[in-house]
């Protein structure tokens, strides 16, 4: 008997086959050669974060999940990470915000809750031009939609709890790459620090993924249907969704997405008092902070995703009192518009 000699798989925090399965499958979705599972989201972006050395710089898009923001400046702040907010409505103002000590861009797109979208091909040539690395993150768009890695992106990092585990019972993360040393880097992180999923929620996660196509196709008819039935509503006074032609978000989302997601933002007429009885209105839409689920849900970001931000900073970054965020479901799509018509009714 060799001693020290094992199949591939020595300890289980190291390596899973389970794992495995579900990285390779990762990776290949979003056109990278790597791929590293994590025990949520913001696990995958610490791994991220935890590329940087000790005083570097990160320029982040203002419109962000929460979790990143409160990651970047309450955990990696206290060790010397420093941060800049760009403008996701302005490359330029990423390459302004670049210092000798940027290694690293960090933008989701489509963003929370205003699901702007973010010139990729655009920013990676900043990025490329000043030796910074570029991550994304691509938990709204989900690999259906859209591949930052082919865009140009050196890092691509989900919260797999959405639309890729799908079904809303798994808390699960991921990164990609095509580039060996970053991955070698991620790799030793993900061991050393061992925020790694268990083999059950990998295996939930796998057989969730296999109706990712599906249950994407059937969220973006569904969202587009709404979109335009919410536009012409007498009681709406704004929806913000990328598959709506006619603005320079949907010109570039339509370059570089093969579809538009299944979030929906509105804004209602009337202030917090019109939110509140609409909320209450609703039956099918489930007040949740969640999304990209089979279940519709709706959210309330000044109230809830966004809170901890001071209300002039949430007023200068469009959060209004009136806006209600939707992750639109798979269910009947004329249940939703009735549920959706009553709560306005209602409101
Ligand atoms: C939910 C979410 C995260 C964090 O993921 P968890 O799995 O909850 O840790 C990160 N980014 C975006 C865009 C998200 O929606």
């Amino acid at each position: 008997m060799a001693i020290g000699k094992h199949q591939g798989y020595e300890y289980s925090r190291t390596g899973n086959p389970t794992r495995t399965a579900l990285e390779r499958c990762l990776a290949e979705l979003e056109g990278g050669r790597h791929g590293l599972a994590f025990a949520s989201g913001v696990a995958a972006t610490a791994a991220v974060f935890s590329l940087l050395e000790k005083g570097a710089h990160i320029v982040l898009g203002d419109d962000l999940y929460g979790g990143t923001y409160r990651l970047a400046e309450s955990v990696f702040g206290k060790w010397g990470l420093a941060t800049t907010y760009a403008d996701v409505d302005d490359p330029e103002s990423f390459e302004r915000s670049i210092t000798a000590e940027t290694r690293l861009i960090w933008v989701e797109t489509p963003t929370n809750p205003l699901l702007k979208v973010v010139d990729l091909g655009r920013l990676a040539g900043i990025a490329r031009a000043r030796n910074v690395l570029l991550a994304v993150d691509n938990t709204f768009a989900s690999p259906y939609f859209q591949n930052p890695l082919r865009l140009g992106a050196d890092l691509v990092v989900h919260s797999t709890t959405k639309y890729i585990n799908g079904h809303s019972d798994v808390i699960g993360g991921a990164v990609a790459t095509n580039d060996s040393r970053l991955c070698g880097q991620l790799k030793f992180y993900q061991n050393a620090a061992g925020a790694v999923p268990g083999p059950w929620d990998c295996w939930l996660t796998l057989r969730g993924l296999k109706t990712l196509a599906v249950r994407m196709r059937e969220h973006e008819k569904n969202v587009r249907y709404l979109a335009e039935f919410l536009s012409a509503h007498e009681r709406i006074a704004r929806v913000y969704y990328p598959g709506l032609a006619g603005t320079r978000q949907h010109e570039i989302a339509a370059r570089q997405m093969r579809g538009f997601g299944g979030m929906l933002s509105l804004e209602l007429k009337g202030g917090r008092h019109a939110v509140e009885r609409f909320l209450a209105g609703l039956r099918l839409f489930l007040l949740a902070e969640s999304l990209g689920g089979i279940e519709s849900l709706v959210s309330y970001p000044a109230q809830m995703t966004h809170a901890a931000l001071p209300e002039s900073q949430r007023r200068k970054r469009g959060i209004t009192d009136a806006l209600v965020r939707l992750s639109v479901g798979i269910e009947n799509v004329q249940d939703l518009r009735a549920d959706l018509e009553n709560a306005l009714r209602e409101m």
